[in-house]
């Protein structure tokens, strides 16, 4: 989820000073539309001092922009290695059928974790294969806006690809709009997801010595027993500040995390539809230390 979703505008929170942490972002790499190398210098330039590259099952794009040999990092920039799963809900009554874990901080070297993520991506693919099958059937093909797709960048394909093919094609008049009649839960074009359920997500994620944390979980308040049964998994994070969320969601989603002792995340979900990243990151307010208490539970240390 994400796609530059905004709060509404009543409640929409402003930053009381700049935004120094971003710890959800997308890239090329999944179904982001900035290079990785660009969302690191984007997001220094807008004044982040740690941020974490989240994309759908990949840990590319963090390979990408720490490559030996490659310019190296913004100066001050703590970066660290991330992943979103967006895993089935399995027997859990969530929103759109799933729940979506953000891997912080886990180890890009982790065979094992690899292994996990590249399943997800066969997986992901069979899904768009059979969603631009089911829309071709429905007479809203996009075969010809998806034949430029670059198929080095193809690690994530996902719903919101097929959504912007939707508009280009003239089907839709927006990501939102294509999500709401054609690739949402119960549109012509849906397929449910197959994949990790979120209990083997987490438990993933923390093989790879990350931090599971449960991302844009507005429904956090009133779901404590699901919480729990994450949490015994080994949920260790909750994400309390996102773009989409009102002040009142913040709020009542913090109250949650400390009540559960659960560490307190937030992140724009950056993708890039709508606005440049310093947009995005001045409507979103993320507390610095939400960076230090992630920081200091993965014991990389305080920020240089
Ligand atoms: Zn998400
Ligand atoms: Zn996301």
């Amino acid at each position: 989820m994400g796609r530059g979703r905004r709060a509404p505008l009543v409640g929409r929170i402003v930053p009381p000073e700049p935004t120094i942490v971003d710890l959800h972002t997308h890239t090329t790499r999944s179904d982001g539309l900035l290079e990785p190398a660009a969302l690191v210098t984007n997001a220094a330039a807008a004044g982040i001092r740690t941020l974490a590259i989240t994309d759908h099952d990949t840990l590319a794009g963090y390979r990408d922009v720490v490559a030996p040999g490659g310019p190296p990092l913004p100066a001050g920039l703590t970066l660290l290695a991330g992943v979103e799963i967006n895993a089935v809900g399995g027997g859990f009554d969530v929103p759109d059928g799933e729940l979506h874990l953000v891997g912080l901080g886990v180890d890009p070297d982790d065979e094992a974790f690899e292994a996990a993520l590249a399943e997800q991506r066969g997986g992901r693919r069979r899904r768009f294969e059979r969603m631009s099958a089911r829309l071709r059937a429905a007479g809203l093909g996009v075969d010809a806006q998806l034949a430029g797709l670059d198929s080095a960048h193809d690690d994530a394909l996902g719903r919101p690809t097929l959504a912007r093919a939707l508009v280009a094609a003239g089907f839709a008049v927006s990501v939102q709009d294509a999500f709401a009649r054609f690739v949402g839960r119960g549109g012509p074009g849906y397929v449910p997801r197959e994949g990790l359920g979120p209990l083997e997500a987490i438990r993933a994620i923390r093989g790879a010595g990350g931090i599971p944390v449960l991302a844009h979980f507005s429904a956090a308040p009133s779901r404590r027993v699901l919480l729990q049964e994450l949490i015994d998994a080994g949920l260790g994070g909750l994400e309390v500040h996102h773009r989409s969320f009102d002040a009142e969601t913040v709020s009542a989603v913090g109250a949650v995390a400390r009540e559960l002792g659960l560490l307190a995340s937030g992140g724009t979900d950056y993708h890039g539809d709508d606005e440049p990243y310093a947009e995005a990151i001045a409507e979103t307010w993320i507390p610095p230390g939400i960076a230090a208490g992630i920081l200091a539970a993965l014991e990389v240390g305080a920020v240089a």
